[in-house]
């Protein structure tokens, strides 16, 4: 028996599964004193050690992927956003789209909810074991370009292509120069029918124009990004400012999707609101 035992603590070291030795004993006991049956013993050894290294593995992912600070669907107050169908975002969970290598846009005014939701379906992925990483589009155009710059932009293209699931933030938000543009459409190319996204944006489609700075290639990314495409529409008040909306103007408040950005935080003290409550 002790022999055993001993072998057993050989092996899991061998194995490199500190987390089952540490319970070994406290599982074995539990055993011998009928507490527990032997495929229960089993069941818990690999499952403590299972267990540790998934945590550890996702969060890893999680990191690598940048998507912290994380976001959940749980925590998602759809009562908030009545245009948004929650049964149709539970159907995004399932990653049928990623599987699909199809395209989730997320269009909406500021503060709608678009990266929480896109965050949300990147941590359900990572937890189901796929490649993500996430990226706003002006941090994902700066790295082209300094990739361009040194001679590494196949190598670059090759690395935003190996994730299963590619999240672009913020599309709209800052101009995008003609170069830029151009870069953009390549890894947009080089991901077509292979790997799936998630683009959330402030502007619709017809803007594109603008935002990218030139029509042809923007109709040129529209006709890759809307060929197998889910496109969800939020319409509703921002979740950063339901605080303070009896702060904001009456003519910005009905033109919600302009919303300019918060006053500067003054010094001192913050402004008492009248139903208490703050914005986190
Ligand atoms: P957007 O990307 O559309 O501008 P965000 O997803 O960044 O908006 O949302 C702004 C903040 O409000 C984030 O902290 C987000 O987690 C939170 N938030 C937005 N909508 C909701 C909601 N319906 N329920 C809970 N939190 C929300
Ligand atoms: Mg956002």
């Amino acid at each position: 028996m002790s022999g055993q035992l001993e072998r057993i603590r050989g092996a899991l070291i061998g194995l490199r599964m500190p987390r089952a030795l540490e319970a070994l004993e406290h599982i074995l006991a539990r055993l011998e004193r009928g507490e527990i049956t032997a495929v229960e013993a089993i069941d818990a050894l690999l499952g403590e050690e299972y267990a540790t290294r998934e945590g550890r593995r996702i969060e890893v992912a999680l990191r690598t992927a940048k998507l912290m600070p994380i976001k959940t669907l749980e925590s998602f107050d759809f009562s908030f956003q009545p245009s948004l169908d929650r049964e149709r975002i539970a159907a995004l969970a399932q990653l049928d789209f990623v599987r699909r290598a199809e395209v989730v846009h997320f269009l909406g005014p500021p503060g709608t909810g678009k990266s929480h939701l896109a965050t949300a379906l990147g941590v359900a992925a990572v937890k189901a074991g796929r490649t993500v990483y996430r990226a706003t589009l002006a941090e994902l155009i700066e790295a082209l370009s300094q990739a361009e710059r040194s001679g590494r932009l196949p190598e670059k293209i090759r690395f935003y292509s190996r994730a299963s699931l590619l999240i672009v933030d913020e599309i709209g938000y800052l101009p995008i120069t003609r170069g830029g543009a151009n870069l953009f459409f390549q890894l947009v190319n080089a991901r077509y029918e292979k790997g799936a996204m998630i683009l959330t944006s402030n502007r619709g489609f017809a803007e594109w124009g603008d935002v990218f700075g030139d029509p042809v290639v923007a109709t040129a990314l529209l006709d890759r990004l809307l060929h197998h495409a889910v496109v969800v529409q939020i319409e509703g008040a921002s979740y950063r400012l339901r605080a303070h909306a009896d702060l904001i103007p009456e003519h910005v408040r009905a033109n919600a999707p302009i919303m300019p950005p918060p006053p500067p935080k003054r010094r001192g003290r913050p402004p008492k609101l009248k139903n208490g409550a703050a914005d986190h």
